[in-house]
């Protein structure tokens, strides 16, 4: 039996866990349970599942600063980052419990007398849910809420590099009064992932992650069956700024976006897509604002950028941005892989902004997931756009212009599954559906009202009560 270890990024000396890998039988041992649980669960009403997601959400808000210093110790965030995971999490708990007294589906008119006709929601059975590092709270919960609430069993498998956050909010879910069995941890690598992954008796996968490892996981998925797969994938995201914007309030935009969560958000802001006039003047200010950044152990409050995950990850950035250097970009101000004080061993990545990048560089077509901001110069509008759309992600994109009709063209024209406008690429709010379009993810959405469709079947009713044979499209 291999393990898994969990280190702080920051030190990696503080170990914050350790956990047997589960293999093939492991994963199958926990599938067997969670369908045995799930036939129960299944008969609770629905508003009886929604009060134990209220009740898990009460928990959270109890322990947020707790579980948000855990995620800043284990996932490298600063704290009030940490702090603002668990609230995600919280704020779905809200909203998926009051969507267990809402609305189950649409009731249509028969086009015939005497017959209704509406649509309800089946539980898929068991779900099987991988997850990133980088939000090991608050994706676990996008997943888990609406999943009980449509009445399934639940597998999940947290990420390698932050098992001890998922497991502590799977505690927190259990301790709410989720029956014993319904939820179970599988701990490992992209093997265990793979186990789960193709588990016949798996109804569901929801899986967010890298494109390269989401192409894996859909393929394999369909190799014991056909299900129901959702993909959650990376982002190129893109901020145009245009010479009527407020540059103030761009730079916070470009200093939060890019650089919060040392840029390993999938939205955070990695091409600063500017119309020419501003160009200089909005790098000096990034610039400015950048250098002043203190990086540090993010679980310090006087921290503002803490470390990559790990020093495998600070080595992919460096490699990128040797490419970006070899393709004809140039580093404005400091770069590069550096130490911090009192960190030893810590992978970090000085926030870093590359001009004279062309819309064909590696660095402008490819997830960074680090804390590089790529500038591209544009003429205008119509060039930003064709600048967004011309990669082959489509999740976050945000355009800075004081003038409505540039914006609202923007937001017509983007083809991402999340605009914003005058304000960054992250912040996505609960209530509001989140996920992209293009290789980004294959059409799901999570939160919002459509957050529950990827974890349940739509069932069709038609009660016929004219006591006589009515045949639709032959008797109307
Ligand atoms: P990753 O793809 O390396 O790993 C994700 C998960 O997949 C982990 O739990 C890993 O163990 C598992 N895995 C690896 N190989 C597998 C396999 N063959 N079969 C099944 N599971 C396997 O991603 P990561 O580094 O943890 O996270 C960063 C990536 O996630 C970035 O690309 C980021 O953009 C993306 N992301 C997307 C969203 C979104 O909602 N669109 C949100 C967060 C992160």
């Amino acid at each position: 039996m291999t393990t898994i270890t969990s280190y702080n990024p920051a030190r990696p000396a503080d170990v914050l866990g350790e956990y047997e890998s589960a293999d093939a039988d492991a994963v199958d041992r926990a599938v067997t349970a969670a369908a045995a649980a799930q036939k129960a669960w299944a008969k609770v009403p629905i508003p009886g599942r929604a009060d134990i997601i209220a009740e898990c959400g009460r928990l959270l808000a109890e322990r947020k600063d707790e579980l948000g210093t855990l995620v800043s110790r284990e996932a490298g965030k600063v704290l009030i980052e940490g702090g603002g995971e668990v609230q995600e999490a919280i704020d779905m708990a809200a909203y998926v419990a009051g969507q267990g007294r809402g609305s189950w589906g649409d009731v249509v008119p028969s086009e015939l007398a005497n017959k209704m006709a509406w649509t309800t929601r089946m539980p898929v059975g068991v779900v099987g849910m991988i997850t990133p590092w980088n939000f090991p709270v608050a994706i676990p919960s996008w997943k888990c809420f609406p999943a009980l609430l449509a009445g399934n069993g639940i597998v999940i498998k947290p990420s390698e590099l932050a098992p001890v956050s998922g497991e502590a909010f799977i505690a927190v879910l259990a301790e709410s009064g989720v029956p014993d069995g319904l939820i179970q941890v599988v701990h490992g690598t992209g093997e265990t992932g793979a186990a789960l992954t193709t588990h016949p008796g798996v109804g569901a996968v929801s899986f967010t992650g890298s494109v390269a490892t989401g192409r894996k996981v859909a393929a394999a998925a369909m190799e014991t069956g056909p299900r129901l797969v959702s993909l959650e994938l990376g982002g190129k995201n893109a901020m145009i700024v245009l010479d009527d914007a407020d540059l103030e309030l761009a730079t916070d935009g470009a200093i939060f976006g890019a650089f919060g969560s040392s840029g390993q958000r999938c939205t955070s802001t990695s091409r600063l897509i500017v119309q020419r006039g501003v160009a200089a003047e909005l790098v000096d200010r990034i610039r400015a604002r950048a250098d002043a950044l203190v990086l540090g152990d993010p679980t310090d409050p006087a921290t503002d950028v803490g470390p990559v995950i790990t020093r495998a990850s600070a080595e992919r950035i460096a490699g990128m941005l040797d490419d970006a250097l070899a393709d004809g970009a140039t580093i404005a101000g400091t770069s590069g892989i550096t130490s911090v004080d009192g960190c030893d061993g810590g992978a970090f990545f000085l926030p870093t902004v590359l001009t004279g990048v062309a819309p064909d560089h590696r660095i402008a077509r490819h997830e960074a997931f680090g804390p590089l901001l790529a500038v591209i110069e544009v003429d205008g509008l119509d060039q930003a756009v064709a600048v967004v759309n011309q990669v082959e992600y489509g999740l976050s994109a945000a355009i800075y212009t004081q003038d409505v009709n540039q914006a609202l063209r923007a937001v017509d024209a983007i083809d991402t599954g999340i605009v914003y406008v005058n304000a960054p690429t992250i912040g996505a709010e609960i209530p509001l559906p989140f996920g992209g379009t293009k290789h980004t993810g294959n059409g799901f959405r999570e939160a919002g009202s459509r957050g529950i469709e990827q974890f349940s079947q739509v069932k069709t009713v038609y009660v016929d009560y004219s006591g006589r044979l009515q045949r639709a499209q032959i008797d109307t």
